[in-house]
């Protein structure tokens, strides 16, 4: 098999050549068909996050070890399985739920692996999907695809599940009968507003400093968008949303985005925060408990998720979000597009014949 390994921290990555692993026990072994590129993949490609005040949070320190084959956005064809392995057909396209655990732990026996504090994420902690195959250690981390695209289905791994696991959190009734507010439009907020329509939401108001991207979210379903520049822009949005906002989710994650939606927000609402973009906010502490308000963060999602949100796309029958593929020996170029802000949609690398 062929990966595309990240061997030194910001430096390009390396084709690497090895024998196909044999799937043993629970294994099961994937002819990677489609590999989303992601943006938390550039955090492990530079090796931290930025938290504000000039502060990091580095990945080695967290245990990732190099060199590393980086990819959490798999989809592919089961090519052979481990002798234990159950209801999983080999010729069959799955999804791979990336986000493992130690799988002993309370947490992990919650359903929660996602949370594991020893968590084994593919593309973190094992090999991932920058590679033609990957070994997954659990068939039961596989959701059937059906005929969905595998192209379509590999974001749904990390970008689809983030805002699924995002919107789940928000109370059904709430997300029914109240406008969401939804900073940014890339990939996670595009996602996020087909959702939302998907699971009857009331509406999705957007703010996006990119013009650009305002079409696309209007296309997408958005109700209005703002530019963050906006003169007035909390009135403004509080008079869409018919007076007052419940509900902010936050696919930004900046200072500036945090921090006007926790000024948005009324009494008993809720603020989800999914985006990673780096910063730091000032909370008068009184206002949590008078206005009741909830500052959730929300990492990636669960096993269980990823199945109801893989059935959603299907009996909705979602258009597939925009992506633009390319072969694997790409990937890097992909990376540097991402960290250039020039790629356009989801980039998802591919078989080269594709
Ligand atoms: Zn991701
Ligand atoms: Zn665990």
């Amino acid at each position: 098999m062929i990966s595309f390994d990240i061997t030194e921290l910001k430096k390009p990555l390396v084709r690497t050549e090895r024998p196909n692993p044999q799937p043993t026990g629970h294994q099961v072994l994937i002819r990677i068909l489609a590999s989303g590129v992601c943006h938390s993949d550039l955090h492990i490609w530079h090796g931290i996050y930025d938290l504000g005040n000039g502060k990091t949070l580095s990945m080695m320190d967290r245990g990732m070890k190099l060199p590393l084959t980086p990819g959490h956005e798999i989809a592919g064809e089961v090519i052979a399985v481990g002798d234990r392995v159950k209801d999983v057909e080999v010729g069959k396209n799955y999804v791979v739920y990336p986000w493992h655990g130690c799988g002993e732990c309370k947490v992990c026996r919650r359903g929660d692996e996602n949370l594991c504090l020893n968590g084994k994420s593919l593309g973190i902690y094992q090999p991932g999907g920058y590679a033609d195959h990957v070994l997954v250690p659990d068939a039961r981390y596989l959701v059937d695809i059906g005929d969905m695209s595998p192209i379509q289905a590999a974001p749904y791994a990390c970008s689809g599940l983030t805002t699924y696991s995002a919107i789940r959190k928000i109370n059904p009734q709430v997300l029914n009968e109240e406008k969401v507010v939804l900073f940014g439009a890339g990939g996670l907020g595009l996602m996020a507003i087909a959702l939302i329509k998907a699971l009857g939401g009331a509406g999705v108001l957007v703010i996006d400093p990119d013009e650009a991207k305002h079409a696309a979210a209007l296309k997408a379903g958005a109700e209005a968008v703002f530019s963050p520049k906006t003169d007035g822009l909390v009135g403004k949005l509080k008079q869409a949303a018919g007076g007052v906002v419940w509900a902010v989710i936050d696919c930004v994650g900046s200072g500036q985005t945090v921090q006007t939606g926790m000024d948005l927000l009324t009494k008993g609402g809720q603020l989800v925060q999914v985006g990673l973009f780096g910063g730091h906010i000032d909370i008068s502490t009184p206002f949590i408990p008078l206005k009741a308000m909830t500052y959730q963060g929300t990492y990636v999602g669960n096993l269980r998720e990823l199945q109801e949100l893989v059935a959603l796309v299907k009996e909705k029958n979602l258009p597939p979000m925009q992506t633009t593929c390319m072969p694997f020996s790409k990937a890097f170029t992909a990376l540097l597009a991402l960290e250039q802000g020039t790629a356009i949609g989801r980039q998802v690398l591919t078989p080269s014949e594709a």
